[in-house]
């Protein structure tokens, strides 16, 4: 599938803050925009339809996938998440950069799909600082937070399939890398040649 825009990728293992880092990173820059994913979980806290998610039923979101709705779907910690290929074709082939915040299995299948995307992983700086961040969020059953920090051990070993790793120590630090990522994909020789092709006629490029 060919995508005149630039296709973001962020994963990371819950508690990284990751989601944080997206919504500031969207607010830095208006050309950004971030695909809204189906789930089949349920609304959580002021998560609205539409906005979060679309939150649908396991039957729903079966029907899509037997539909071929969507460019990739996986089961993330028992629920069902897919990024759907309309929420997503309009926006590309209008050339917009999209970031879609998925997880690790997401991510290699759109690589596949789309071998010029830039996956980011952002990892904690350590696991001891990982778990810190569960408790202050509220996790604080045992369980869920060792099955937790079972999952991010998973996810943290498939970083090495990803272009690009930020470490979330420091936020500002962490988003300052977020957006050079993005800066550096819009002056690829590619990206360039799109945006500028005025400049590349000019100079006789094209
Ligand atoms: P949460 O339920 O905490 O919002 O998300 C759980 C995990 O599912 C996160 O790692 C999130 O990035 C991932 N996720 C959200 N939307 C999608 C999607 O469309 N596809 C995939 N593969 N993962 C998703």
């Amino acid at each position: 599938m060919e995508s005149p825009g630039n296709l973001f990728v962020v994963a990371a293992p819950s508690g990284t803050g990751k989601s944080s880092l997206v919504k500031a990173l969207m607010e830095l820059d208006a050309k950004l925009a971030v695909s809204v994913s189906h789930t089949s979980r349920s609304p959580r806290g002021q998560e609205q339809h539409g906005r979060e998610y679309w939150f649908v039923t396991t039957d729903e979101f079966q029907d899509m996938v037997a539909a071929d709705a969507f460019l990739e779907w996986a089961e993330v910690h028992g629920n069902l998440y897919g990024t759907s290929k309309a929420a997503l074709q309009s926006r590309i082939e209008a050339g917009e950069d999209v970031v879609l915040e998925i997880d690790y299995q997401g991510a290699m299948q759109v690589k596949t799909l789309f071998p010029q995307a830039v996956l980011i992983f952002i990892l904690p700086p350590s696991w001891d600082e990982l778990r810190q961040r569960l408790v202050r969020r509220g996790d604080t059953e045992p369980a869920v937070i060792q099955a937790r920090m079972d999952n991010a051990r998973h996810e943290v070993a498939q970083a090495k399939h990803f272009d690009y790793v930020v470490v979330n120590a420091v936020f500002e630090t962490a988003l300052f890398d977020l957006k050079t990522i993005v800066h550096a994909a819009r002056l690829k020789y590619a990206a360039q040649v799109r945006h500028r092709s005025a400049v590349f006629q000019a100079l006789n490029l094209l």
